[in-house]
This record gives structure tokens, sequence and C-alpha cells, in this order.
């Protein structure tokens, strides 16, 4: 696609054939070295850099003193001429007709865009406009691009349906503390932290298998590396499916989404120098009970039935796993029904465990998900058995009471998802504008 101020990114042009052929390029000043009887601008795009050369004998006065005052990251044009190098980035060299200088960039700069001095993740985020002009930022928003394509591909191939739930809510999904609460006109509103209920809804309504890609809001108590206070969802309910039919689509999703990174960002993977194994299928399981042995086994810290798994024990369970079977990706299925959100089906013949799973990748969950409890009455007591109020949920329960079909889902984390693949050790690094205890701008 040419616009009108620009006909070509830096990574489209391919000296060997079109060597002599006159292109505009649009972008930042990545550096200027004047040496005197030559000067090099390079001159960056989203795609890459272009060297673009001004010999002081061949070059018009004017044109080479508007290259020599240029200042770096400022906004520029050039139209030139394309010349084979072998030397220069991207195997060319731009000698050029002109250079339009469209906007002047401040100086000194908020931060080093060339990757020569690291800054601080802060620094970084304050000025993340200046970030992601480097090449290792801009790579993993392309990455998280990629991944988010090959989930709509994946799901859709499938025969789930794209919806969208809404994320201003009157009632808290798990009734929990980890609310936003908001102003809706005169009332008392929320920001939703998921959106369970809204989708296991369209499964009395008969969409029989939908997704959702979204926001979802969460005033976590802790200041981790793997919270935020906004995070994006990648949501999935299906009807007639129990939970292992559920974990068959997930772990095969993760693995088309390796796959799919790998071979449509290759260059991003490259400039992080991360050579992406994709993972086998089916991923191992392990029941909550032979996960509390591990734990117990391990001996840093005991866990009694009913517990949930801290952080270290996620950790502990992770490494064990790691190698015994040498894999990252694994399921934690049967967990207490106690310990789960109120929607889990309960097994049948031994209803203290529920038809739930984590998926963890060995250093944090990535995904929980459940068969659901499809059963008005049940579902009911389990609400009020959690101390909620089934009024705040009528809404919800009426959906049962016309036709609810079994069904099952889960949600993961997409910042997870993008972090584990990369092996990002912040969260915070694999979205534009975090939002945390501390960061509410930009
Ligand atoms: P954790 O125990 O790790 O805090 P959770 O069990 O509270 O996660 P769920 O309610 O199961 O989270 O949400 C499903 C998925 O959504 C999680 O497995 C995770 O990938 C993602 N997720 C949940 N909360 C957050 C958050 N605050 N920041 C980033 N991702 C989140
Ligand atoms: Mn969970």
């Amino acid at each position: 696609m040419s616009f009108s101020l620009r006909t070509h990114y830096t990574s489209q042009i391919d000296p060997k054939t079109m060597n002599g052929a006159e292109v505009t390029l649009a972008g930042w000043v990545y550096e200027v070295r004047d040496l005197g009887g030559i000067c090099f601008v390079v001159l960056r795009d989203r795609e890459g850099r272009a060297q673009i050369t001004l010999v002081k004998k061949r070059t018009d006065p004017e044109l080479l003193e508007t290259a020599r005052a240029l200042v770096r990251e400022s906004v520029i044009t050039t139209t030139a001429t394309v010349k084979a190098e072998a030397k220069a980035p991207g195997g060319y060299e731009l000698i050029p007709k002109e250079i339009n200088l469209l906007n002047e960039a401040e100086s000194p700069l908020p931060m080093d865009t060339t990757g020569k001095v690291e800054a601080e993740l802060d620094t970084r985020l304050d000025s993340r406009f200046m970030d992601l002009r480097r090449d290792r930022t801009t790579a993993i928003f392309k990455i998280r691009h990629e991944t988010l394509q090959a989930v709509r591909k994946y799901l859709s191939d499938n025969g789930f349906i794209d919806v969208t739930s809404p994320k201003v809510v009157a009632t808290a999904t798990e009734g929990g503390t980890s609310l936003f609460p908001i102003t809706y006109f005169d009332r008392e509103a929320f920001l939703n932290q998921s959106p369970q209920l809204f989708k296991q809804i369209l499964m009395s309504g008969g969409l029989d298998k939908v997704f959702e890609i979204g926001p979802i809001f969460r005033a976590e108590e802790h200041d981790t590396r793997r919270h935020l206070n906004e995070a994006t969802s990648i949501d999935i309910e299906a009807s007639f499916c129990d939970h292992f039919d559920v974990m068959t689509i997930l772990e095969n999703m993760i693995a088309h989404v390796y796959a799919h990174v790998k071979e449509h960002a290759s260059g991003s993977l490259e400039i992080l120098d991360i050579d992406l194994q994709v993972p086998t299928v089916p991923f191992p399981k392990i029941t909550y009970d032979e996960a509390l042995e591990i734990v117990n086994a391990h001996g840093e810290e005991m866990l009694k039935w009913g517990d949930d798994l801290s952080t270290l024990s996620e950790h502990t369970i992770g490494e064990h796993v790691f190698n015994e079977m040498g894999v990252s990706h694994y399921f934690i299925i049967d967990w207490p029904t106690d310990i789960k959100p109120f929607y889990a089906m309960p097994y049948e013949d031994r209803p203290k465990f529920s038809k739930s799973f984590d998926m963890m990748h060995r250093t944090m969950e990535l995904s929980s998900g459940a068969q659901r409890i499809h059963v008005h009455d049940m579902l009911k007591k389990r609400i009020e058995s959690q101390g909620l109020d089934p009024g705040g949920f009528d809404f919800y329960l009426k959906a049962f009471r016309y036709g609810m079909p079994p069904h099952a889902g889960w949600g993961i984390g997409c910042e997870r998802l993008v972090m584990t693949m990369l092996g990002v050790e912040n969260i915070r690094d694999v979205v534009l504008f975090p939002r945390d205890r501390r960061r509410l701008s930009p």
C-alpha cells in the first residue's frame, strides 16, 4: 500500500530488483554520522532502518546542509534512488533527491532509542511513545498482534462466534472484593472482572460456541510481576461438552499460536533472540491431589487438602513437571469444589471434587476453566453456600430456568500467554500502557 507521504517501508526495498528505482520513505532520524566528505543519515520506520548516503562532492549543498542539521528522532521523508550496497543495512543505500523535515524533535530525548543504553522499565513506561521506537519493544507488540490473529483464526475455524459482553456491570462475577466501583448515572456499578456470567447466558441463548477477547478489570491486592489491574482476557464457552473437551481446545490453540507466531513473526523473534519451541499436545494432566504431594514432598511448605496453591507451590510444581517431563505447559485438574468459583461443576460421584482445571506454565497460571453447573437449583445453592446474595444474580440465574445446555469454558490472560511465550520477566513489558497500583498514566 502506497501513501501520499510514503511509497515503501524500509523492509520493502529489494536491492536485487529495485536497484536504480526511485522511492519515498518516511520515518524518524535514527542517527546522523557526518564524516566531512560523506554524511550518513539513518532513517528508521516500523519495519527497519535504511541508510541515506550523501557524498559531499556529488550532493547539492543545500540538501547536504539539511541532512547535517537533522536532529535525532525528528520526522522526515526522503525521495531517493535505491543503490545496492552490500555493506549497508538491508543491502542497499539511498541516494537522496530530497529530504523533508516534517517535524523536529526536541533534545535531549527522554530516553535512548538505539538500545545502547538499557533504560529501567519505569523510565520506558513513562515515555512509552519513545520506548516503542526501539525495535525490541516494537517486536513484542508485533508478536502480540500475531498471537491474537492466531487465536481469532483458530477459534473461528473451529466454529466459535466472536462476541463482546458489557464491561459496565451491576454484579460482581465472583462476588470478590477485587472490583472497581464506578458511578453509573445515579447508581453504583462496577467494571467487569470477567465475561463469565454473560458468556454462560449466551449458552442458554443457543450461540453454542462463543469467544471473547476483551478487557477485564481487577483491583488486585498485590503488586506482582504477573498481575495487572486492566488485562486482556481470551475467553471461550461451549455447549454440549465437558471440561476435557475444552482442555483439548485450549492446548491445541496454544500450539497453533506458537506455530503461527514462529511462521509469521520470525523477524520479531529474531530481534528478541528467541528460538520458539512449539509445545507438543496433549499437555500432561496432574490432579490437584498429585500437585499437593509434589509440594509436600518438596518440603518448602506443607499444604493440606483444600488449600489453594501459593505462588511458591506453583513454582515447585512447575519445576517438578519440567524436570520430570521436559515440558513447560501442563494442566492441574480435579480441584476441590470449595476453592473454585461457584459455577464449577462438581463430579457426580465425588462432589468434593470439581470438573475444573488450571493450565499452567512453569512459574504461573495461564488459564482457568471448568465444566459449569447448568442446573438452576444446584447453581443457586452454590451461590448461597459461597456467601453470595442470589438476588444480585437474578439476571444470570434466569437463563438457567428455560433450557440451559451443559457447557464448559475457560479464560486465558493474553498478556500471560505472550510473556511466557517470550520469556519476559514482567507482564508490564507486554502491555502498551499498563495499569497497576501506581500507574494510571500514560
Ligand atoms: P491468579 O491466581 O494467577 O491471580 P486468577 O485465578 O485470579 O489468577 P482467573 O480468574 O482464573 O485468574 O482468570 C483467568 C486468567 O486470566 C488467569 O489464569 C490469568 O491468565 C488471567 N488473569 C487473571 N487476572 C489477571 C490479572 N490481574 N492480570 C493479568 N492476567 C490476569
Ligand atoms: Mn484462576
